[in-house]
């Protein structure tokens, strides 16, 4: 594995970082407060070419490599993971399933769309009772005619509220677990699928995350996207990537706790000098870089991987796992050397430790992790 960046991808972090600069650093404490992002941001993320990322030219994306993807994932998430998350969904785990998975016509209808940014998708596994067991969800499509009736409740999604089109996950077939699951793209302007805000979240405040209720929703039979009872396959394909990009994001909050961390201490006197130089803040510090340094480098093996056409569901796992754990770890850390100060929002810790906590939970908790890789170690499931 080269280590390097080309030309290109360095040219792409740049733009990245710029990108954060100018149009996410400035509002991320008032987007915070106000528990919302403004809207505007989808359409510059769509227009500096952030939303087609990884889709084919031919769709209206760039065509990107998977590092490339992980370094503007990076830093998204260390500017703000309420919009980090926005990309890591529409583009990471929607638009990739629908170049993947979709017909000719899906393609052509949503990738140009969702790669500009007139157009956002959202991820609708997870329901009120079924969040890591989600092969046994129980949202039900049931055939008429020549279209789908669709009736269940989908629970915690990412952009639910902003979002053009669901990719919908719901049982079609008798089936016990995930052989009876199919995929469907859904309008969310579809009568009988209603959105409900869900607030006063610990972190991602800036983020749209609702309850979806879908009562008689009515879909052609071509919004299935993949053959009838290969739904499940679509979602675990999607988290499979969707979970380096997480991986990624969580690099980019343990740097940035690095960055403040490292500047405040250099800053801040007590005892009569800088508490840079007490040993034990230093070992705060260190700890974080190696950290900030483990993380990144198992996040870009799993790009590595999936460029050169190797496995990469297990790699996938130990950087979601890692990681996560590590943001969450680097934040509390960075918090300790901020003192009191890293306990109020006008500086960036707090908010960098409540954005990190849900990584350790969403696309599969830390232990369901440990459990895949126990079953990729074993060939044993202990779920
Ligand atoms: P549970 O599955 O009920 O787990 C509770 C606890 O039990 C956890 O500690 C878990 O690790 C543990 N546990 C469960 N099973 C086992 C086992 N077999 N062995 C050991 N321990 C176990 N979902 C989507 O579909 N789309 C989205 O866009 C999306 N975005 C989200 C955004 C946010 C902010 C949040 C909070 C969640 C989001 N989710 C989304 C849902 C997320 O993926 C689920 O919350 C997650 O899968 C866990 O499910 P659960 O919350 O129901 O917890």
């Amino acid at each position: 594995m080269d280590l390097g960046l080309s030309e290109e991808q360095a040219a792409v972090r740049r733009l990245a970082r710029d990108f954060v600069e100018r149009e996410i650093a400035p509002h991320v404490i008032a987007w915070d407060r106000a528990e919302s992002v403004d809207r505007s941001i989808v359409e510059k993320l769509g227009s500096v070419g952030f939303l087609g990322l990884t889709i084919p030219e031919e769709y209206g994306g760039s065509g990107g490599d998977h590092l490339s993807y992980c370094l503007v994932t990076e830093e998204l998430g260390r500017g703000d993971s309420s919009v980090r998350g926005i990309v890591s969904v529409s583009l990471g785990l929607v638009a990739k399933s629908i170049a993947h998975w979709g017909s000719e016509e899906q393609k052509r209808e949503w990738l140009p769309r969702l790669c500009s940014g007139e157009a956002v998708g959202c991820f609708g596994l997870t329901e009120p009772g079924t969040g890591s067991d989600a092969a046994n969800l129980t949202t039900k499509a049931v055939r008429d005619g020549d279209a789908y009736v669709i009736d269940g409740a989908k629970m915690f999604i990412t952009n639910g509220t902003w979002a053009d089109v669901v990719l919908l996950f719901a049982r079609t077939g008798p089936e016990p677990g995930h052989k009876g699951v199919s995929a469907f793209l859904v309008p969310t302007d579809t009568p009988g699928l209603e959105r409900r805000v869900i607030h006063g979240k610990l972190g991602l405040r800036g983020q749209a995350t609702a309850e979806l209720a879908l009562d008689g929703v009515r879909v052609p039979a071509s919004a299935m996207i993949a053959p009838e009872g290969k739904g499940f396959s679509v979602a675990m394909s999607a988290l499979a990537k969707g979970r380096m990009s997480v991986a990624a994001g969580c690099v980019g909050i343990a740097q940035a706790c690095l960055d403040a961390a490292v500047a405040y201490a250099g800053e801040r006197e007590q005892f009569g000098s800088p508490i840079a130089g007490r040993q034990l803040v230093q070992e705060l510090l260190s700890d974080i870089a190696v950290d900030v340094d483990a993380a990144r480098l198992l996040t870009w093996r799993v790009a590595d991987h999936i460029e050169r056409g190797l496995p990469f569901a297990t790699e996938s796992s130990v950087a979601k796992l890692y990681a996560s754990e590590a943001a969450v770890r680097c934040a509390n850390n960075a918090l300790q050397v901020f003192g009191g100060y890293g306990y109020i929002d006008e500086y960036p810790v707090g908010k960098l430790l409540r954005d990190a906590r849900v990584m350790t939970l969403y696309e599969g908790t830390s232990q369901i992790h440990k459990l895949l890789i126990g079953r990729a170690l074993t060939g044993v499931s202990a779920f």
